[in-house]
């Protein structure tokens, strides 16, 4: 019932609302078990052909004239994209936009975090360490998702320090590449979704390390070397970026200064909300995570959340 009414009342302010808007929808791991399914995907992509204009990254200034526009992005490269999510994107004809870290995509390294939430599976139970401050339990997610939040923002040579020292207390050893349930999409899916028309890449460094957290000539090598190992995978120009993490204080006038220079046009960050059409500031996009409740999805992306957060003087999507 109180979703059968947000649906109704989001659909009520598309309605009124005159405001030329552009809402990109943001989605990380999609698997069967995960917080965000199929089905889920499935409902949103149909949801946004109805009542936007989808259309890709690299389009998006020959689409201004529309009223509605919706962006896919997905953050990443999980093997997801190419197993739960391309296909409903193909049955669709919603376009996705694949924000991948060169290193994870083209070099088999580890996304850091995934070596935190493997760890979480393998440690043998009975298990407790202390590392950098925080405790971890074995069986209990929550130390091992501190230890996440605490390490997003150290340089990489301290983060990676501490994942292993991790290790050597657990008495676990990872192994060189992720295992199938955090591996990067292959060169071939990608090249299978790259001939479909459907799919765009997006920039998102290539260590995956918080752009403000990288000193800048650091984060220019990054931007720079992972643009054109894209570009040169794909054969085509990349026109967006996507900053890690995304949240406030994740990027800054010196970080989207970096990006621009690069030569794209556009950055999305992971701060909550729609964006007016013609007049957003192009480097500090907003995005709609989905969401499982279909309803949820509805009021981000038609703009009643914005107002909502508006009203209530939030900030959503700091991570
Ligand atoms: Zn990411």
């Amino acid at each position: 019932m109180r979703d059968m009414f947000l649906s109704l009342a989001s659909s009520a302010y598309a309605l009124v609302d005159r405001t030329p808007r552009l809402t990109v929808l943001t989605l990380h791991r999609v698997h069967p078990t995960a917080e965000i399914r199929p089905r889920h995907v499935e409902r949103c992509f149909r949801y946004l052909a109805s009542r936007f204009h989808v259309t890709r990254p690299s389009e998006l200034d020959a689409a201004t004239h529309h009223r509605r526009v919706a962006l896919v992005t997905i953050d990443d490269g999980h093997v997801d994209a190419y197993r739960h999510i391309f296909p409903i994107a193909r049955a669709s004809g919603v376009p996705i936009a694949l924000c991948v870290p060169t290193d994870f995509f083209l070099r088999g390294a580890w996304l850091w975090f995934d070596k935190i939430a493997w760890a979480k599976q393998q440690a043998r139970a009975g298990t407790r360490i202390r590392v950098d401050g925080v405790d971890l339990l074995a069986g209990d997610p929550t130390g091992f998702e501190s230890l996440v939040v605490r390490l997003k923002r150290d340089p990489p040579p301290r983060r990676d320090e501490v994942i292993a020292e991790m290790f050597a207390r657990l008495a676990v050893a990872p192994p060189p590449s992720p295992p199938d349930e955090y591996r990067s999409l292959t060169a071939d899916e990608m090249k299978e979704m790259l001939r479909s028309g459907l799919v765009e890449l997006v920039g998102h460094t290539a260590s995956h390390t918080i752009a403000t957290v990288l000193p800048d000539a650091d984060l220019r090598r990054e931007l720079k070397e992972s643009k054109a190992e894209l570009e040169a995978f794909s054969g085509r120009p990349l026109a967006a970026f996507c900053y890690p993490n995304g949240g406030r204080g994740d990027f800054s006038p010196a970080t989207s200064a970096a990006v621009r220079e690069m030569g794209y046009a556009l950055a999305f960050t992971s701060i909550e909300g729609t964006n007016h059409l013609r007049r957003a500031e192009p480097f500090t996009l907003r995005r709609v995570h989905v969401h499982p409740r279909q309803a949820v999805v509805e009021k981000l992306c038609s703009g009643l959340g914005d107002v909502q957060n508006r009203i209530a003087g939030r900030v959503v999507g700091d991570a």
